[in-house]
């Protein structure tokens, strides 16, 4: 009975270290290796017989069998059985010599006088991955938000400063009486809000433009297109400043294939390359732009100057938004941001842009896209311009016309009234979507200004009534908004705005918009 359980017991015994997932190997008292289980086997690619009758530093790296003496355990136990290591990092040697990282677990027991060691071992390759894959994703992660806090707290800077300017002339202008102030310190005072507000709003134009390529809402059109007609149309943008400056633009535009980019965002890659070169240069300097073909399906642009050239050990933090690299030439005007959003845009075009240090002294860039197999025929013009012809105004006449104004803010109603003072036309103005129409329905109008941002009804949802109502429907709506989304510039084409404008707005542009209706 006894002898049978005793049998039974050894079976199960058998079993458990034939089946177990953990590799298992017992020594005697100086290493020798007496058990090795299939696990272990798998583990360490040697038939049990192999080792068996051999020390256990076979299984070890010989610079990690040297600290082991031989042996998984210590050299003095008391206890009949006792867990000398719950764990720890070790490492495994395969029969093909290879080294892989392992977790061992060790026990001592004693039978009848003699010691052997228990230990289990476990691979651990897979789990080191893991951990050391989410260690690099956390500083990845970290970096990203460093990165964005200094991205935010010189946004920051940058926005107050300007604003700064703005509201300090704006309340010294506040502050003077009309009579004090002669008509040059009132120009003055004037430039000095405009100049300011100029920078603002491009600013916010470039810095909308990362956050939306960052966030993918930024949708590029590539298309074959000519990349030297975008060099021509760039140097013609920027050619009244380099001439200012007394920098020569000169170009070497050979042959060159067509490209695959979006014309617009390619040339405002080019004019901030362009205008950096004339910038960051001496007078009598000069910018060279170039094309080449470079093979293997890819077309270069080169932009290079003779310039100041780059600090060589900064040359890397170029395409960091708001990095400016020449302190002691604060005097230069930007901001910093456009060699970032440049970098962007070309990326998103699945081109590269490289930069280096031109051994003559200046820099130069190197734009290479990639070359498409023929030019596409020009797009539908944009959004922003001219929608739709007006409709036939009433003929009332030598009546005066009427302009209605939907606007909920009362700066802007300001601004507008301000504006019609000038022109022979009355102003009438809604403070919502709702009031706008039942003004629209009641009374003769002949030109509709609808802000877009109106509490409750929007201003598309407004748009769409008064193109649905029998006495607003012919009625030139001119669309004012504050977004400037591609959703949004599609949304105001189909719904047949006269013209859509986005603010800040071109007063000249609006002006002689409103002129034409009236
Ligand atoms: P910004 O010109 O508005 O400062 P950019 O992002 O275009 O911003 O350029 C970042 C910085 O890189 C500039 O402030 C300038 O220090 C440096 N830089 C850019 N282009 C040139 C160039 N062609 N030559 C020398 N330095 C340049």
């Amino acid at each position: 009975m006894f002898e049978d359980r005793r049998t039974e017991e050894g079976d199960v015994l058998r079993a458990v270290i034939d089946t177990v997932v953990d590799g298992l190997i017992i020594t005697d008292q100086d290493g020798t290796i007496r058990i090795l289980n299939p696990a272990a086997e798998r583990l360490f690619g040697y038939a049990a017989q192999e080792v068996i009758g051999r020390n256990v530093s076979l299984l070890m790296p010989p610079d990690h069998a040297g600290t082991h003496n031989g042996t998984m355990g210590a050299d003095h136990v008391t206890d009949q059985t006792r867990i000398m290591d719950v764990g720890r990092e070790a490492v495994g040697r395969r029969k093909d010599g290879s080294a892989f990282p392992i977790n061992i677990a060790i026990g001592e027991t004693k039978r009848g006088g003699e010691l052997a060691y228990v230990g289990i071992v476990r691979d651990i390759t897979e789990q080191k991955k893991t951990y050391a894959a989410l260690a690099e994703a956390r500083t990845r992660a970290e970096r990203a938000s460093n990165a964005k806090t200094e991205f935010l707290s010189r946004m920051s800077h940058e926005l107050r400063t300007p604003m700064n300017a703005i509201l300090g002339f704006a309340q010294l202008l506040q502050m003077t009486p009309n009579a004090e102030l002669a008509p040059e310190q009132y120009q003055d005072y004037l430039q000095s809000i405009l100049g300011p507000a100029r920078h603002l709003a491009t600013l916010i134009d470039d810095i909308l433009d990362i956050a939306r390529i960052e966030a993918g809402q930024f949708s590029i059109s590539v298309q074959g297109m000519d990349l030297v007609a975008t060099v021509v149309e760039s140097i013609a943008i920027v050619a009244t400043m380099a001439e200012r400056r007394r920098v020569a633009i000169t170009t070497t535009l050979g042959a060159t294939p067509p490209v695959l980019a979006d014309p617009l965002r390619l040339t405002q890659c080019v004019v901030n390359l362009l205008t950096n070169g004339v910038k960051y240069n001496h007078p009598d300097g000069a910018v060279h732009i170039e094309t080449t073909p470079l093979g293997g399906g890819r077309v270069r642009l080169t932009v290079e100057d003779t310039g100041i050239g780059i600090p060589e050990d900064q040359i890397g933090d170029l395409f960091q938004p708001f990095k400016r690299l020449h302190p002691d030439h604060q005097e230069i005007e930007g901001v910093g941001i456009g060699l970032a959003l440049v970098k962007q845009l070309v990326e998103a075009m699945q081109g590269t842009i490289a930069v280096e240090n031109r051994a003559g002294g200046g820099t130069r860039f190197h734009i290479d896209l990639a070359e498409a197999d023929q030019v596409q025929p020009a797009p539908p013009p944009p959004v922003r311009g001219v929608l739709r012809r007006p409709g036939p105004l009433r003929p009332n006449g030598a009546a005066p016309k009427v302009a209605l104004y939907v606007e909920d803010n009362p700066a802007n109603v300001h601004l507008m009234r301000t504006l019609f003072d000038t022109l022979p036309a009355e102003l009438k103005i809604a403070y919502s979507g709702e009031s706008g129409l039942a003004i629209a329905d009641a009374e003769p109008i002949n030109l509709i200004i609808l802000d877009i941002n109106l509490p409750g009804m929007d201003g598309f949802e407004t748009m769409h009534r008064l193109k649905n109502g029998s006495r607003t429907a012919s009625v030139p709506v001119i669309g004012l908004s504050a977004r400037a989304t591609e959703q949004d510039r599609d949304r105001a084409s189909a719904l047949g705005f006269y013209r859509y404008f986005t603010k800040p707005m071109n007063l000249p542009e609006f002006i002689e918009s409103v002129r034409t209706v009236l």
